[in-house]
C-alpha cells in the first residue's frame, strides 16, 4: 500500500501504475500537466487491468500530448468572465471563487488542466484574495458563491473558516457551494475540524462531489460523505462522461446508484470539455443522449442527473439530454410514442 501521494512518472512506475517503457513520453506529459494520485486512489487501481477506469482518470498517458481540433486552454471561456483574479462571473446571481489552484489528484481530462497544479496559476496573493471578496461584497445580486479551484477541500480548516468568515461580510450571499473530489479521493481529510469550518457561518452550505466511477465510492469515501450529510450539509453529485471510464449503461447506472446510496443527489453529468489532449476521453453528444435514455425509466428518478454541455466560448451550460416531446407526441421510456393530449376516442 502506498502511503504518499504519487506525483511523478518515476513514482508511478515504482508503484507499478505505469509501464517503465513509457517513462520518457510520460515525463513530457508531466512537464505540461500536473500529476498526483492519492494513496486511496492508487490502492483502487487494478494494475493488471490495462483498461482500469481509475487508472484511466489519474495515470498520465502519451495520448495527452495530442491536441485535437477545437481543443483550447480555456475550453469554456472563463477568462472573458473573470472581472478580478479568482472570480468567474458568468451568471448574475452566482460566481465561481477559485481560492486555490491545487488539487488532491489531477484528473487527466480536467477542463482547467492549464490552470491547476504546480505549473499553472500562482495561488492568489492576499491582495488578490481581498479584491475577490470585495467584488462579492460589493454586488448585492450575488446570491451564491461556488468555491472551486483547484480543490477547495485541500485548504486547511483554518483557511476554510477564514473564507466563510469573509463571506459573512456579504449578507446577500445566502448559499456557499463547494466543488470537490476530496471526500472520495482523500477521505481522511473530512475531519470534524473541516466540517466545523464549513458550518462556521450563517450561510447554507452545499458540497458537490465530483465522482466518475462507482468504485470511487469506497467504504471510506461513503463514510466521509456520511459525516458531511449527518452534519446537515446536503451533497450533490457531479460526474464527467468519459470514454473508457463510465460511458456504458451498467457503469453509469452503478455510479448514480452509488451516489444516491451515499445520500448524494446526482446533479450534473458533464459532457467532456474541449481541454487540450483529452480527445481520447470525449464521447459524442449522441452517445451521451443514448446513455441518458438507458437511465430513464429503468433507474429511480433520484438517480437521474442532468446531462449538460458548457458551450465553448463562455456561453454557459445547457442541458443536452434527450428530448421526449416531438411534434405533438411524447415518447415513453420504452420508446413508444403517444399523442398528447390523447386523441378523444368518441
Ligand atoms: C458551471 C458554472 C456555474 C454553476 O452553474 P450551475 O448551473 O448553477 O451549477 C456558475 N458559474 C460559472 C462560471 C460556471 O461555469
Ligand atoms: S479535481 Fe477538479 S480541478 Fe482538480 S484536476 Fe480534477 S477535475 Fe480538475
Amino acid at each position: 500500500m502506498t502511503l504518499q501521494t504519487l506525483r511523478t512518472p518515476t513514482a508511478l512506475a515504482e508503484a507499478g501504475l505505469i509501464d517503465p517503457a513509457d517513462l520518457a513520453a510520460l515525463e513530457r506529459v508531466a512537464a505540461q500537466y500536473a500529476v498526483a494520485i492519492t494513496p486511496a486512489m492508487a490502492e483502487l487501481i487494478d494494475a493488471a487491468d490495462p483498461a482500469d477506469p481509475i487508472a484511466r482518470q489519474f495515470a498520465p498517458t502519451a495520448a495527452e500530448l495530442l491536441q485535437a481540433p477545437g481543443e483550447s486552454a480555456d475550453p469554456i471561456g472563463d477568462a472573458a468572465h473573470s472581472p478580478v483574479e479568482g472570480i468567474v462571473h458568468r451568471y448574475a446571481d452566482r460566481v465561481l471563487l477559485k481560492a486555490n489552484h491545487a488539487c488532491a489528484v489531477y484528473c487527466r481530462f480536467c477542463f482547467r488542466r492549464e490552470m491547476v497544479g504546480p505549473g499553472g496559476l500562482r495561488p492568489l496573493t492576499p491582495a488578490q484574495l481581498d479584491a475577490a471578496f470585495t467584488y462579492v461584497a460589493d454586488r448585492p445580486e450575488i446570491w451564491e458563491v461556488i468555491v472551486t479551484g483547484g480543490d477547495p477541500f485541500i485548504l486547511s480548516p483554518r483557511r476554510l473558516t477564514d473564507l466563510m468568515a469573509r463571506l459573512e461580510a456579504a449578507p446577500h450571499v445566502k448559499v456557499v457551494r463547494f466543488h470537490t473530489r476530496v471526500p472520495a479521493v482523500d477521505p481522511g481529510r473530512i475531519t470534524d475540524a473541516l466540517i466545523a469550518a464549513l458550518k462556521s457561518s450563517s450561510k447554507a452550505v452545499y458540497v458537490a462531489l465530483h465522482a466518475d466511477h462507482p468504485r470511487e465510492l469506497t467504504a471510506a469515501a461513503r463514510a466521509a460523505c456520511g459525516k458531511l450529510v449527518d452534519a446537515g450539509i446536503p451533497m450533490l453529485g457531479q460526474s464527467v462522461l468519459l470514454r473508457g471510464v463510465n460511458d456504458d449503461p451498467a457503469t453509469l447506472e452503478a455510479l448514480m446508484r452509488a451516489l444516491v446510496e451515499t445520500r448524494i443527489k446526482p446533479y450534473y453529468l458533464h459532457h467532456a470539455d474541449l481541454a487540450p489532449g483529452t480527445g481520447h476521453f470525449r464521447t459524442t453528444l449522441g452517445e451521451g443522449q443514448a446513455l441518458m435514455r438507458t437511465l430513464r425509466g429503468r433507474v429511480s428518478g433520484l438517480c437521474q442527473p442532468t446531462y449538460v454541455l458548457d458551450i465553448p466560448g463562455g456561453h454557459g451550460k445547457v442541458p443536452v439530454g434527450p428530448g421526449y416531446l416531438q411534434a405533438g407526441e411524447v415518447e415513453d421510456p420504452a420508446g413508444g410514442r403517444h399523442a398528447y393530449p390523447p386523441k378523444s376516442s368518441s
